[in-house]
């Protein structure tokens, strides 16, 4: 069956992958597959505007792409790359730059966070990030990108980046990616307050082992005022009930919701039926995980291979875009 488009979506290389980056992308990158073409990408380069250091970055590259292949990136369908591999996007980085305004760059909300975060290095790759971003997209003519709703400003900055470069040089060469805004979940952590994140430590990794897994949801907070086991509690603001209503059963769902409130469960049973539920539903990725680790070679090889494919867009795209300018 015919597909639909190209898709493209990246994600900087942050090692195994947690909880929070299976619902929040994951999920819906495998899902795509099915009715686009897909390209995949791990935008070591973005990484690298607010890295300290890069002892972690090729393993954890490597970490990533395992689990992204384990949950069901199927290379022979979606191309799976890293961004560094394929020059052409620096290439066209720069050529963009010359039609992306700088004020419009330091005026996005994305800008002004990280510059809140890292007050001590505002580089030049910090600003332009978003014109990179569009490089990534319009190099591999991608009509759709999937993204948060915090990245619709990026979008919207592709797409008049696209209108910028194709008007100045009265040429279609450019494709305006549409966007796709997911619903992505906000997913809490541990500590049920902010979001599910690596660097606050409150996350659950997909390559735990059930037994690691269920220590972790053990620390999960709950309502606060369930203090002993007799205090009814409330559902509503607990994130194992949150977690419950993507893991479990209607019937459990419904059966934490009546029994929570009356204090007829325990958040100690609680925590453990939705570990039960995780595990189960991990258990497929966790076998295919450990069978695809034997084979370390083999992740780097699907990532070449990636690369080869994205390279073909990308060569063709540069020299169009190369003779649309009148580059000599
Ligand atoms: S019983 Fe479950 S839903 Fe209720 S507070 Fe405890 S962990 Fe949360």
């Amino acid at each position: 069956m015919a597909k639909k488009g190209r898709v493209f979506s990246g994600a900087r290389p942050t090692g195994r992958q947690h909880l929070g980056n299976y619902l929040g992308a994951i999920r819906n990158y495998v899902a795509l597959q099915a009715d686009y073409d897909c390209v995949y990408c791990v935008v070591d380069l973005h990484a690298l505007t607010t890295m300290e250091t890069t002892l972690e970055l090729k393993n954890n590259t490597y970490e990533m792409a395992l689990d992204w292949l384990a949950a069901g990136i199927d290379p022979k369908q979606s191309i799976l790359f890293i961004q560094s591999h394929v020059h052409q996007v620096t290439e066209l980085f720069t050529i963009l730059s010359m039609v992306s305004p700088l004020g419009k760059l330091t005026d996005l909300p994305t800008f002004k966070d990280k510059v809140r975060e890292n007050p001590h290095n505002i580089n030049l790759g910090l600003v332009g990030y978003p014109v990179l971003m569009t490089a990534d997209i319009v190099l591999y003519k991608s009509d759709l990108v999937p993204v948060g709703i915090d990245q619709q400003p990026h979008i919207e900055f592709a797409r008049e980046t696209v209108r910028s470069f194709n008007f100045r040089y009265n040429t279609n060469v450019l494709i305006e990616p549409a966007m796709k805004v997911t619903e992505v979940p906000k997913v809490l952590g541990t500590d049920g307050q902010q979001k599910m994140s690596k660097s606050l430590n409150n996350h659950i990794e997909l390559a735990l082992t059930p037994e690691e897994t269920q220590k972790v949801i053990m620390t999960m907070v709950t309502d606060p005022a369930r203090v002993r086991r007799s205090d009814p509690g409330n559902p509503d603001i607990c994130n194992v009930f949150s977690m419950h209503k993507v893991f479990s059963s209607p019937e459990e769902i419904a059966m934490v919701d009546v029994e929570c409130r009356r204090a007829g469960i325990g958040c100690v049973d609680c925590k453990k039926l939705f570990a039960k539920n995780l595990n189960a539903h991990l258990a497929p990725f966790r076998e295919k995980r450990a069978e695809l680790a034997k084979r370390p070679d083999d992740i780097w090889d699907t990532l070449q291979d990636g690369d080869t494919r994205a390279r073909v867009i990308a060569e063709q795209t540069m020299s169009e875009v190369k003779a649309a300018i009148g580059l000599p």
